[in-house]
């Protein structure tokens, strides 16, 4: 049995995510989690709402809460969509947790005494109505280049130009309007990344098999133009980690708080505390996931992410890690994903675009959507959502394929055996011959999934069903009952063992069918058919099984010409 850590980019805390965002990380971190549960693994299983920084703060005063407020409030939105979606995290943290400010302190710290933290003097604006220095996205004016009025310190929305706030014309603050700002001198920590470039190009050139996306990214920031640059990781705000603390090795930095991308992956070992915390467990339980020295010395680390989180990932973290001097458990593979389109176009928070997480489940149950995205996952390119395809896939797959072979198989075998599986006849060539098949199929499943390639995985396991549908339109046990009813017993005993041996393997991609299946089949004998000949065997003659309800419904075409129409903008 191996340990398995499996960490899912965090969601940030600003709103409800779209499918796009779904497929790029949590979902199939959440169908690695489960296969590896499935085959005996000990696996942990950590996300977590990404709840800190600038946009968090605009998000709250939009809504007129207390930042506090709508970060609670907004995680328990996305923990419920999480659990509606069947993800199955072992914790699902906060990386406003006092778990992550003490690391978070503990790591700065650590940095600072090993001479990695530079302190910085930059000329910032500061606005004397609000009493604070003011982010660049928190000042507002109109734009030097095309005249809009409500340019952002950093951009402008309109002409898409990136700005600094000293160009605006007419500058004021974004949070009171206050126009009586000035440019003052003030510090913030840098994290000298650059000092470890070697250490990090070697740390990745030693790793095996890392996918060419994550590789190639993280290789251009290392070396194009200047090669990788020292980072800020302070902010003038009041919600974050406040990098003013007991033991610092700086002093004034008061008011100020860590950049989120330097808290933020640190949540990934505080949340594991949390997890700790919440089972009423002590230290050593996390610690032996996260600490070399105290038994993570054989866990495989495994993160999943978008593209646009690998620089994070495979430079930023790795370099707070190292740099601590501390032996932390650095990440063995990353696996990273394209973008998802949607429709002719990308989706769009801000125009409500596509379809999100809360509107999916309010249409379809989770499996429907859990199957399309990882079987089309935006793996070697970016991927489209269209609703033609959504429909043909779930209509074909999900209810012609496998909900089909279900139902006519437990139909006929109680309309002419009763709901027990029904004994005599034995399993002759052609059995043996598909048994062979699907063994191949299964073989081949095991080392897509155990490599993470997740749209080979579906298409293995959709092949499977294949085969299953083939075997029995072949086999026709509706005829052989006509003339040798002990045949047909044998090979609806074969088929009602399949179903229960679909519902294992299927549990990673579909798990509510899955457990509809398992029950239907009257067992709860979860183990991986390492011998399917023996697994095909599992249920006797004499079980007693039940005809599951129907496991997938059609999507009609009014269905899909309404959903078109719903998800095309302006939610
Ligand atoms: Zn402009």
């Amino acid at each position: 049995m191996a340990r398995i850590l499996i960490t899912s980019a965090l969601p940030y805390i600003n709103g409800i995510k779209h499918l796009g965002n779904l497929v790029g990380s949590q979902l199939p971190a959440d169908l690695y989690a489960r296969y590896m549960r499935g085959r005996g693994h000990e696996v942990m299983f950590i996300c977590a709402t990404d709840e800190h920084g600038t946009p968090a703060e605009l998000a709250a005063a939009k809504t007129g809460q207390p930042v506090a407020d709508y970060c609670a409030e907004m995680h328990n939105t996305q923990a419920e969509l999480a659990r509606g979606f069947r993800l199955s995290f072992d914790h699902y943290g906060r990386s406003s947790s006092p778990q992550n400010h003490a690391l978070t302190q503990h790591l700065a710290a650590r940095l600072g005494e090993a001479g990695l933290i530079e302190e910085v003097s930059e000329e910032q604006v500061y606005s004397h109505t609000d009493a604070r220095f003011l982010p660049d996205r928190y000042i507002e004016g109109t734009c030097p280049n095309c005249g809009y009025e409500r340019a952002r310190g950093d951009q402008c929305e309109n002409c898409t130009k990136q700005l600094d706030p000293t160009d605006l014309i007419a500058p004021r603050s974004a949070i009171s309007g206050a126009t009586d700002l000035e440019v003052r001198e003030t510090k913030h920590l840098f994290l000298r990344q650059s000092t470890l470039r070697d250490r990090l190009d070697k740390w990745i050139d030693s790793q095996n098999g890392w996918p060419v996306l994550t590789t190639s990214i993280a290789k251009k920031w290392l070396h194009d133009g200047n090669g990788l640059q020292d980072r800020g990781i302070t902010r003038d705000l009041d919600w974050g980690v406040p990098a003013q603390f007991d033991g610092a090795p700086w002093q004034g930095m008061d008011g100020k708080v860590f950049y989120v991308w330097f808290d933020a992956p640190i949540e990934y070992i505080a949340a594991t505390a949390e997890w700790a915390e919440a089972q009423g467990l002590d230290d050593s339980a996390w610690r032996r996931w996260w600490r070399n020295d105290e038994g993570a010395e054989d866990v495989r680390y495994v993160q999943f992410m978008g593209k646009d989180n690998v620089p994070f990932h495979t430079l930023s973290f790795p370099a707070t890690l190292m740099g601590s001097g501390e032996p932390w458990k650095m990440v063995d593979y990353i696996k990273s994903f394209n973008y998802l389109n949607y429709d002719g176009g990308q989706f769009s928070t801000s125009l409500g675009r596509g379809v999100f997480m809360d509107q999916a489940l309010s249409i379809l149950p989770a499996d429907y959507w859990r199957w399309w995205l990882l079987s089309h996952a935006p793996e070697s390119s970016d991927a489209e959502f269209t609703w033609e395809n959504f429909q043909g896939s779930v209509n074909k797959d999900l209810a012609d394929v496998l909900g089909n072979l279900a139902s006519r198989v437990t139909k006929f075998c109680r309309s002419k055996f009763g709901e027990v599986v029904p004994e005599g006849g034995a399993y002759g060539p052609r059995e043996e011959e598909f048994i062979k098949e699907l063994e191949k199929g299964l073989r081949s499943y095991e080392t897509m999934m155990d490599n993470m390639l997740v749209r080979r995985s579906a298409q293995d396991l959709r092949m499977m069903w294949t085969l299953g549908n083939e075997y029995l339109q072949d086999a026709a046990p509706w005829s052989t009952f006509k003339t040798d009813p002990e045949q047909a017993a044998a090979q609806i005993r074969l088929a009602l063992n399949l179903i229960r041996v679909y519902a294992i393997v299927s549990r990673p991609f579909i798990p509510d069918a899955a457990a509809s299946l398992m029950t239907a089949m009257g067992s709860d004998d979860w183990t991986w058919p390492e011998d399917l000949g023996a697994a095909l065997y599992n249920l006797p003659a004499g079980h007693a099984f039940a005809v599951p309800d129907v496991l997938f419904a059609k999507i009609t075409d009014e269905q899909r010409a309404d959903w078109e129409t719903r998800f095309a903008g302006a939610r």
